[in-house]
């Protein structure tokens, strides 16, 4: 199934950077062969995968989108991966991305750009393009994608797929290229809400090889998806409705919550005052953490060498410069600024502080609502080449994702209608490791 439908799309669409049919009918087969032969069934036995590009499968190449790792294969598989393979998943291939996940478009991947399947001349968004549109296309049943500042709730909204990204800990990190690890989490995009509860369900939980995995018992994702929320109280910030966000959007999220009454549950304006800060606080934080990140990619231990250097020094530096693509190099600039002495307490600590704030924003509205709503993103996709020579509008599309992951908060993008053809994102923020009411309110609004 999965492969006649790639046959089909993948020429239009360019989801994938590696697709391996032999590895993955093969895998079929065995998953045949141990059904057979056992009762137990796993809860995602015999589904195809999409597996973002920045998550280390052994002996298959993992890129990142970037050339500096075009050659780089894997000795180890990362926790996730594993995990969804003993749940007897089969991987059809890597998904593109922004090189890095450093982008919000998929136009940074250093291979080729992903076009959006509802309109082929717009973004699927990113970082995590190539997950959504294989989903949106259904060229695989589900993808993993990855979250620092929105990368997997973005381009689940502009692609009308279902993204979750778990609570800061939940899910492990090993084996995930760090972008900026303490934002970073792993994710499925999905074409409904119960996929999303059967891979989160499969792919959480604690991992001693992850220093910041969380030690926390998992509920069972499935039993909250009752279609009952009467009772819930949702909190919706003045800032996540006023101006810079489209009108058409606006609508579909004062639709949504209409919704939302009718099945029973209330909702209030509230306020998260310092999210005009966030995005400023964001792309200091994470250029910070990544400069320090990609260190590591010097021509010696990974990936790509440059030849033709005369010494070790000389070498470290054409393969970076030939290595990294435009933003990539933006980023390592921006935090190696934001880190060097002089300047770290101007703009790093600062912006620690700042974190602290929006945290204490979202710490203050949980006391008395049990899930925050509103539009995922400002906007529908964007097109093609629009912001990509203007990395700040590029930046402020981000806006009401970033403050999410600052906060360490679990979140969701359901669809929630479409304008001018194109996905509308509903996003539900939920209390720390409470994913099960946000797949219970999403669940019951779908
Ligand atoms: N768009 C954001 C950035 O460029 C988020 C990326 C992500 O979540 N990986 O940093």
């Amino acid at each position: 199934e999965s492969f006649k439908r790639i046959k089909e799309v993948e020429k239009e669409v360019q989801a994938f950077l590696l697709i391996d049919e032999e590895s993955a009918r093969n895998k079929a087969k065995q998953i045949d062969e141990e059904i057979k032969q056992s009762e137990e069934l796993g809860i995602l036995a015999g589904l195809p995968a999409g597996v973002k590009d920045n998550i280390v499968t052994e002996g298959v190449t993992t890129t990142c989108a970037s050339k500096i790792l075009a050659n780089y294969q894997p000795i180890y598989s990362a926790t996730v991966y594993k995990k969804i393979l003993a749940e007897q998943s089969i991987m059809v291939g890597k998904t593109n991305m922004d090189e890095f996940a450093m982008g919000s478009s998929t136009e940074h991947s250093a291979f080729h750009p992903t076009y959006n399947p509802w309109q082929l001349d717009h973004v699927p968004g990113g970082s995590s393009g190539g997950s959504a549109a294989a989903v949106a296309a259904g060229e695989v049943y589900y993808a993993l994608g990855s979250d620092t500042g929105g990368s997997i709730r973005q381009p689940a909204s502009f692609t009308g797929t279902v993204g979750l990204k778990p609570t800061y800990g939940l899910v492990s990190r090993f084996g995930l290229v760090a972008f900026a690890s303490s934002l970073d989490q792993i994710g499925p995009i999905t074409k409904n809400v119960e996929d999303a509860a059967y891979v989160l369900q499969a792919i959480a939980g604690y991992d001693p090889y992850d220093s910041t995995s969380a030690n926390v018992q998992i509920p069972n994702y499935l039993s909250a998806l009752t279609g009952e929320i009467k009772g819930l109280k949702i909190g919706v910030p003045k800032e996540y409705m006023g101006e810079g966000i489209e009108p058409k959007v606006k609508e579909k999220i004062l639709a949504a919550l209409k919704v939302f009454e009718g099945l029973g549950a209330t909702w209030e304006e509230v306020t998260l005052p310092h999210t005009e800060y966030a995005v400023a606080t964001y792309y200091i934080l994470a250029p910070s953490e990544a400069s320090s990140n990609l260190a590591r990619y010097d021509g010696v231990r990974y990936g790509v060498r440059a030849d033709s250097a005369e010494n070790l020094i000389e070498m470290y530096k054409k393969t970076r410069s030939e290595g990294f693509g435009s933003e990539v190099k933006r980023r390592i600039m921006l935090g190696t600024y934001a880190l060097s002495s002089g300047y770290y307490d101007a703009y790093y600590l600062k912006a620690q502080k700042a974190r602290t704030l929006i945290k204490q924003d979202f710490e203050n509205v949980f006391e008395k609502y049990d899930l925050i709503l509103g539009p995922t993103v400002p906007t529908t996709a964007f097109k093609i080449g629009e912001k990509i020579s203007d990395p700040l509008t590029m930046y402020i599309n981000d806006v009401l994702t970033v403050p999410v992951n600052l906060a360490g908060l679990p979140a969701i993008s359901i669809p929630a209608g479409l304008v001018d053809g194109l996905p509308v994102g509903l996003q539900l923020i939920g209390k720390h490791f409470d994913e099960s009411t946000i797949l219970k309110a999403a669940y019951a609004f779908e």
